[in-house]
């Protein structure tokens, strides 16, 4: 899960990372009147999406006086922001953070991830910070430091230290930057983050290091034990059928292809959707419905996957252990009848119940198309998405 720049700054504040002034606004009229309460003369307007790159996409802007931040707003609020993470369709802006403008001296790049080679957080930090960090660091990976953490020691002052000894800051910095570094790690470490990414940290003429910009992702998995962090969430910034998914219990991630899936088991789903590539197909989503599965459960998966409107052809692939593929076939009988869609369905049962689900479909009058492999029934759904009728309907032995 995700969560908001002003939300990122709020949480990391309690570990002791400073971040200039600035208030949320849900209103052009109410970020004026923030601003003024706020003080000062001159504000930067954040539009809060989930996602980088804002600055870039006019979604940050400079104002030096209320009425300007007013009109900055009135264009921003209500507008999809297109940035070069959001993809086409953009995220839509419901809030925007007003805050204090700073002198930037110089801008930093901190991030903390997990680093799956050597199963640690590793602490990225390079002097380049800012928006083209992208480009400098795929152009001078050397000028990036790399530090990874011992779990059971956690971040060291010294290796923090290290750190910003590499970013060459003056020694009143080095101090804060020591704080900043160990109150990343520990938020990241104490709250299950995924993710923190500081750009740009910079320091300012009067010898102050601060946050203008902070990412934080968390754990799906362990969310339960952070009800403050769950609190967070914010749909809107979410892609709706992914989240109409999650709070079905269905594993639901959207992608570009045509044909939708529908699978039980995570690595049975990419192995389908490997199949699928292979045999010419692109799948329009990954779909997890999970063990024991109802018909209901199978028909609201069937729901959602026909919601995007790419799809063109459906493939239900199910392996049957605990999950039954009598059930699943009611559940994919039910739902047909109920959308009468003339998109083609290819469904691949195996497993507990095989016999009974087959009649199911067989005996449902719906022109649904039987495969007997998982590779059978890529080629029929790829053919079946080509409207080829022939090569999708082709006779198969029944088992
Ligand atoms: P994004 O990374 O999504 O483009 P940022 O929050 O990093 O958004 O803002 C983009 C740029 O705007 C920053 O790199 C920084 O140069 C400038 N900026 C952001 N906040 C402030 C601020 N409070 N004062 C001065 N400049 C800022
Ligand atoms: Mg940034």
């Amino acid at each position: 899960m995700e969560i908001h720049e002003y939300q990122a700054k709020e949480v990391l504040s309690r570990f002791g990372v400073t971040a200039p002034p600035g208030a949320l606004a849900y209103s052009p009229e109410q970020a004026a009147y923030r601003a003024r309460e706020l003080g000062g003369d001159r504000w930067v307007v954040k539009a809060q999406v989930h996602a980088g790159g804002r600055g870039k996409a006019g979604g940050v802007k400079l104002c030096s006086s209320d009425q300007e931040i007013q009109n900055i707003c009135e264009n921003l609020f209500g507008r999809k922001l297109v940035t070069h993470q959001t993809g086409q369709g953009g995220k839509g802006i419901y809030r925007v953070y007003v805050e204090a403008a700073v002198e930037i001296e110089r801008a930093f790049y901190v991030g903390l991830m997990l680093d799956r080679s050597s199963q640690r957080v590793m602490i990225l930090a390079s002097p380049h910070g800012g928006e083209e960090v992208e480009e400098i660091l795929s152009q001078r990976p050397g000028s990036v430091t790399r530090t990874t953490i011992e779990p059971a020691a956690g971040l060291r002052d010294f290796q923090a230290r290290e750190i910003a000894f590499a970013l060459g800051v003056s020694p009143a910095v080095t101090q804060q930057m020591v704080r900043t570094l160990k109150g990343c790690y520990r938020a990241f470490t104490e709250l299950d983050a995924t993710m923190i990414e500081i750009n740009p940290l910079v320091t300012t003429a009067d010898g102050r290091l601060l946050a203008l910009d902070a990412k934080m992702a968390f754990d799906d998995n362990a969310l339960f034990r952070h009800p403050q962090i769950s609190e967070l969430r914010d749909k809107s910034q979410e892609h709706p059928l992914e989240s109409r998914a999650a709070d079905r219990g269905l594993n639901y991630v959207g992608l570009g292809g045509h044909i939708g899936c529908i699978v039980n088991g995570a690595g049975l789903a990419m192995a389908t959707m490997d199949t699928l590539k292979a045999a010419g197909g692109e799948p329009a989503n990954f779909l997890d419905i999970g063990g024991g599965a109802s018909p209901e459960r199978v028909a609201k998966a069937f729901r959602i996957v026909m919601a995007n409107d790419r799809v063109q052809a459906v493939l239900v692939n199910i392996f049957a252990g605990i999950n039954r593929c009598d059930w699943v076939a009611r559940g994919v009988v039910q739902a047909m009848q109920e959308m009468q869609s003339d998109i083609p369905v290819v469904v691949r049962l195996a497993g507990t119940h095989l016999v009974e689900g087959q009649k199911i479909l067989a005996q449902s009058g719906l022109p649904i198309i039987r495969a007997a492999t998982l590779r059978d029934a890529a080629e029929r759904s790829v053919a079946a998405w080509r409207s080829d009728q022939a090569q999708a309907t082709k006779l198969w032995a029944e088992p």
